[in-house]
């Protein structure tokens, strides 16, 4: 797709040009110490100037001198809670005198993402598949998904828990975005390069006057990428991970990382592919009744109990089914990783627990591991 020149501040244009085409613009903004993702009505609700630190269990933010909008890595929550909200009524039945009115969820508002970082296009692909592949379609899902618009900005940083790179969901933007922008600021020079890859966010694109590229500026935007990608030091090496995964089910670190898991669930809470979920039905004196999907964690007790009792009673148990079925099982469900190495885990983790460490050390073979091989930062 071609690309164009687009000046810093045409980026309220293109903003507001998505509002009027009746889309709840949903952006980057800074929000109690953190970035977080919610309605924006202009450019200055950006978080111009503010990059993040992000290390095992550590966040903060830190304004510079620099008047880059998207300078922070990823938010501490997902696109998923638009996509897929932490809490939806799945439907209500009230009783009104005459018998009972039926309400099924119904979402009318069409979302617009602006800042989707790479990584995080490719959760909301992977959750595509989840929620809309196969034989059950998720109507909820679909509904929002089907009239999203998506504007995906490359990267220009990275934060020290990210590794996109290592499972293949980054720091390119892969296809799935209506409008891609990369924002150069270099040499003096404040600018961004914007293409637009469906026929929704070139209809957006037509409303801005933007200028033609020069040469160089395809070598700009491609030097950028590359130091992203050297930038990357946590790495997940894939292959033969499966195997090793689940042919190890008392490989000791799993001992030993069940000594530091405090079972809270954060680690599922914060990822864009986590999807499960409980439902209950909250009933009324008056005979009313309302059915609530809500997230729920593979860390929890009750998450897996069945009829007769839980079937994970240890943190052992159940740190390994997420480790393994994000790396292993998810393969066989899904055809991918249920990882995009977003790093959100390993930063919200209170213990700073590290996958990409605990996977190292998983793939020495158990008899070869000496406890504490690995050692956490
Ligand atoms: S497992 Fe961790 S790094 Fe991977 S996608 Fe989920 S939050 Fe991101
Ligand atoms: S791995 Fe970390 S974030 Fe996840 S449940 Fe254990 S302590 Fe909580």
């Amino acid at each position: 797709m071609e690309l164009n020149v687009m000046q810093p501040d045409q980026l309220d244009d293109l903003i507001q040009g998505i509002s009027l085409a009746d889309y709840q613009v949903i952006g980057p903004m800074e929000s109690n110490g953190a970035i977080a993702y919610e309605p924006i009505e202009s450019a200055d609700d950006l978080p111009r100037g503010i990059i993040d630190h992000q290390r095992p269990g550590k966040y903060a933010l830190q304004k510079i001198q620099s008047s880059r909008f998207f300078g922070y890595t990823v938010s501490p929550f997902s696109w998923k809670k638009y996509l897929y909200p932490p809490v939806q009524t799945l439907f209500k039945a009230e009783r009104n005198g005459q018998g009972i009115q039926l309400e099924t969820d119904s979402h009318d508002v069409k979302y617009a993402f602006i800042g989707v970082r790479a990584c995080e296009l490719s959760a909301i692909k992977i959750q595509d598949k989840i929620f809309l592949g196969g034989d059950y379609v998720d109507l909820h899902y679909k509904e929002r998904r089907e009239n999203a618009l998506i504007v995906a900005v490359e990267c220009f940083n990275t934060c020290e828990t990210c590794f996109c790179d290592s499972v293949g969901s980054g720091p390119e933007i892969p296809n799935g975005a209506d409008i891609v922008l990369t924002e150069i600021l270099e040499s003096g020079e404040h600018y961004f390069l914007v293409r637009s890859e469906t026929e929704a966010g070139q209809e957006i694109l037509n409303q801005i006057s933007l200028k033609d590229t020069e040469n160089n500026h395809y070598l700009i935007k491609d030097a950028q990428l590359e130091r992203v990608r050297a930038k990357l030091k946590r790495k997940v090496q894939t292959t033969g991970l499966k195997s090793k995964l689940l042919k190890n089910p008392d490989h000791p670190r799993w001992d030993e990382v069940a000594e530091r898991c405090l079972a809270c669930s954060n680690c599922t809470m914060v990822c864009p592919t986590c999807f499960c979920a409980d439902v209950f039905d909250i009933n009324d004196l008056d005979g009313n009744t309302k059915r609530e999907r809500r997230w729920d964690s593979c860390f929890t007790s009750d998450f897996t109990y069945i009829h007769g009792g839980n079937i994970r009673h240890s943190v052992k148990s159940r740190y390994r089914q997420w480790l393994t079925h994000k790396f292993a099982s998810w393969q066989d469900q899904f055809d991918s990783l249920g990882c995009v190495g977003c790093g959100r885990c390993i930063t919200w983790c209170p213990p700073g627990i590290d996958i990409t460490e605990e996977l190292k050390a998983l793939s020495i073979p158990p008899n070869q591991y000496k406890k504490g091989e690995i050692n956490h930062v």
